[in-house]
This record gives C-alpha cells, sequence and structure tokens, in this order.
C-alpha cells in the first residue's frame, strides 16, 4: 500500500498535470489532497475536477474557504485577496458545493490530514520551525500527521518531549518517534525549488518520500498573467519563491 499526498495546488493546472503523469510510475495505490486546489491560479475549474476525480479524501485549505465564503479573504494579502475575487467570479455553483462540503480534518491509512496544523485547524498555523510543531504534537494522537499550507516541504519528528526539524528527503518513522510532514506545495512551491512537490507514504514500510517534478513554469506562469491575475503570481512561479 502506497499512497500520494497532493496540497496547495492552487489552480495550477500545468503542475497538476505533470504530478498526475509522474504518479503512474510511482505505483499509487490511492492519492489524498490537503486543500487549497483554488487561489492564486488560473485554472480553479480544472484544479477542481482532477482533484475530485483522483483523491479518496480531500480536505478543507483557507483558499478553498475563503474562495465560497464572502469576508474571509479579509486576512490575506492583496495579491491572495485579489485572486479570491477573481477566483469567485470563475467557480460554478457545483464546484462551490464541493469546496463547502470538505472537511477540515481527515483519517487515511491511520495518518491525520489536515491543511494547516491539528491544533485548532480552522485558525490556519503556519507550522514552520520546530517549536511551532511542537505545541501541534499535542493536538493529535496519530503516528503521523500530514500538512500543506506553507509550501515548503518540512519533516518534524516528536519523541518524548523534543521537537526536531529532519531533513527533507525520504524520511524512514522511528517506531517509538511521531511525525508532521508538510508535502510541500504542487502549485506555489517557495522553498526556492520552483519544482512541483509532493509525498509519498508506505504505511507498512514506515516511509515517506517528498518527490519534485519539474514542468513549465513559464507557461503555467504566462496563463496567470493572461487571465487578469496579478503578474507576481505568475512570475513567483520560475523562482519558487
Ligand atoms: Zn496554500
Amino acid at each position: 500500500m502506497r499512497y500520494a499526498v497532493l496540497t496547495d495546488v492552487h489552480a495550477n493546472a500545468l503542475a497538476l498535470e505533470a504530478v498526475v503523469d509522474s504518479l503512474e510510475s510511482r505505483g499509487i495505490d490511492s492519492v489524498v489532497c490537503l486543500g487549497d486546489t483554488v487561489g492564486y491560479g488560473a485554472d480553479p475549474g480544472e484544479a477542481i475536477a482532477v482533484i475530485r476525480q483522483l483523491c479518496d479524501k480531500t480536505v478543507l485549505g483557507n483558499h478553498d474557504s475563503a474562495a465560497v465564503s464572502e469576508g474571509l479573504e479579509a486576512r490575506f494579502n492583496q495579491w491572495a485577496r485579489d485572486a479570491i475575487a477573481w477566483t469567485r467570479t470563475r467557480l460554478t455553483e457545483d464546484e462551490v458545493e464541493f469546496l463547502r462540503g470538505l472537511p477540515m480534518t481527515a483519517t487515511h491509512q491511520g495518518a491525520l490530514l489536515v491543511h494547516a496544523s491539528p491544533l485548532d485547524p480552522g485558525s490556519w498555523r503556519y507550522l514552520i520551525r520546530g517549536r511551532d510543531a511542537s505545541a501541534a504534537f499535542a493536538a493529535f494522537e496519530e503516528r503521523l500527521c500530514l500538512v500543506g499550507h506553507s509550501h515548503e516541504p518540512v519533516f518534524f519528528e516528536c519523541g518524548g518531549t523534543t521537537t526536531r526539524v529532519v531533513p527533507v528527503g525520504k524520511l524512514e518513522m522511528a517506531d517509538d518517534k511521531r511525525y508532521i510532514v508538510n508535502a510541500g506545495s504542487v502549485g506555489q512551491p517557495r522553498d526556492g525549488d520552483p519544482r512541483a512537490s509532493y509525498a509519498v507514504v508506505e504505511p507498512d514500510a514506515g516511509t515517506v518520500e517528498i518527490v519534485r517534478v519539474p514542468y513549465d513554469t513559464e507557461r503555467a506562469g504566462r496563463r496567470i498573467t493572461a487571465a487578469g491575475l496579478p503578474a507576481f503570481l505568475g512570475e513567483r512561479l520560475s523562482s519558487g519563491c
């Protein structure tokens, strides 16, 4: 049993397509999505259609939530607000209903799925450093919690009272430790690597691997500009920042 974890697609159909192609060579049995399927990018309808068809479980992200609830965009920066306003004009009733129906959390193969943090998921906290994660470990019981939101792949490990960040790559989970893994972002990575990011989990082997997939970021950027979205949202795809 091996499953893929996709998150923060952000309406980037080209990145999502590259990731879906890459899944085929990896013997994936199922796929889950940690939210933010829309927002920032030019293809919200395509992204929703693919995620709906592909994923066994999908949870709600803050951009998904803002796209279907007036007023929630007030907490976002100007680019994100502009993108949410644009996204609202594009979503069909059926797509709105799909996003509204997404749960805040789910479980899959013994792992907890949540967009931002298991600690008060609706407040969309960021887990960046070890100390952000230590409080989050107390908020769930599973061995593994999978998150997105920061757009940076990260492995946090908790053993006893110690929480530390483990180098990203392929994680072999120790039997006496618990983990929070950020799968990175499919559609808008911000760790300096512009390639699409997702994770592959093998529960029986106790491994989690971050996979990076190159795609045409220039073309994806042009789609964003052509759609009338802020130019910066297109430009940042090529730098991965
Ligand atoms: Zn996001």
